[in-house]
């Protein structure tokens, strides 16, 4: 196990600049989850922790110790990819050996940590099965356990559940979590996926074009992000914004943001007016997508018992409590 610590950590590809001066410490043992949309820099930043990019500027350190002239496999880390990288013609048990048997570790050593891996896994009698044999899920166990054996000091993931359908991404991301807690190495961990990212992580970290928008606990995040990127990218559905131009009392320059599961649906009134433009039932929940006279749409999730139609005249109250306040130009939070 080891702690982790990037230093003004820079990354161009010619000209272009992909990772911007990021500074971000990880404690020994902790879950961090690297989330932010399609093209902001995660997996660079991932591979070039795990030294398979160069770094153009500032220091990564793992334990005490620089690693960026440090070859990948002397860095004591191990990754898991998206595309799962199995080698077709080899069983699971070779594929999960395979990087052992390269440095030449004795092959009892080898059997002895691969049963273990499987037996975590539940991929034991899978072992002498080839990767066609298997399903999606089993074969990310397979990539997964190929990174467990190596008895790495951190575990690097970039979207591993990304190929997998939605019942088994699910199921795999509890095991993920459950490796965790038992293992309890660093683990580093790229998502664009936000529900991901808050069941996974003791600590988040959003990406905006190589930039960090925010570091700190899924609740944290919920419940103060800093700027209106990370209020509207945390949560789902995702945050409403309100401006004077469409609700009372908003000081002009302002943003009152209000998530959908705290707008209280009233039978008269409410600060938050709108038409009901569509419905989306969700068993538990039903969510209301309403328009505002000024144009404005905000979503409000409501009882399932409430009978709501398009075009439907709709008001919505909130506590104050649950209000979040940014300043309109620089997107900053208030208070
Ligand atoms: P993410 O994983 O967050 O989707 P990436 O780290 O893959 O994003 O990419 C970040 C940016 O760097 C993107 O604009 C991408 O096009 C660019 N990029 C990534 N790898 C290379 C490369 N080898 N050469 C040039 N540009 C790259
Ligand atoms: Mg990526």
């Amino acid at each position: 196990m080891a702690s982790l610590n990037l230093r003004t950590v820079e990354k161009s590809f010619g000209d272009v600049k992909v990772i911007k001066g990021v500074d971000l410490d990880i404690v020994d043992g902790e879950f961090v989850v690297f989330v932010g949309p399609s093209g902001c820099g995660k997996s660079t930043l991932l591979r070039m922790i795990a030294g398979l990019e160069e770094v153009t500027g500032g220091d990564i350190s793992i334990g005490d110790q620089v690693v960026n002239e440090i070859a990948p496999s002397k860095r004591g880390v191990a990754m898991v990819f998206q595309s799962y990288a199995l080698y077709p013609h080899m069983t699971v048990a070779q594929n999960m050996g395979f990087g052992l048997k390269q440095i030449k570790t004795p092959k009892d050593e080898i059997d002895s940590k691969v049963q273990a891996a499987a037996k975590i896994l539940q991929l034991e009698e899978y072992l002498d099965r080839r990767p066609k044999n298997l399903s999606g899920g089993q074969r990310q166990r397979v990539a997964i356990g190929r990174a467990i054996v190596r008895d790495p000091e951190v575990f690097l993931f970039d979207e591993p559940l990304s190929n997998l359908d939605a019942a088994l991404r699910v199921q795999t991301r509890m095991e993920i979590a459950k490796l965790h807690q038992d293992l309890g190495s660093t683990m580093i961990y790229v998502t664009h996926d936000q529900v991901e990212a808050m069941t996974l992580a003791d600590k988040i970290v959003v990406l905006r074009a190589g930039v960090i928008e925010q570091v700190g606990s899924p609740q944290e995040l919920y419940e103060t992000p800093q700027n209106t990127f990370v209020a509207q990218f945390i949560g789902s559905p995702k945050m409403n914004f309100f401006t004077s131009a469409d609700v009372a009392n908003v000081p002009s320059g302002e943003i009152l943001g209000v998530r959908p599961e705290h707008l209280e649906l009233v039978s008269e009134g409410g600060r938050f007016q709108g038409t009901v433009d569509f419905v989306e039932y969700l068993g538990e929940i039903k969510l209301a997508h309403c328009r505002q006279a000024s144009g404005a749409t905000f979503t409000a999730k409501v009882a399932p018992e409430h009978d709501l139609k398009a075009g439907q005249q709709v008001g919505f109250n909130a506590p104050d409590a649950v209000f979040h306040r940014f300043d309109q130009a620089s997107e900053k939070r208030l208070g």
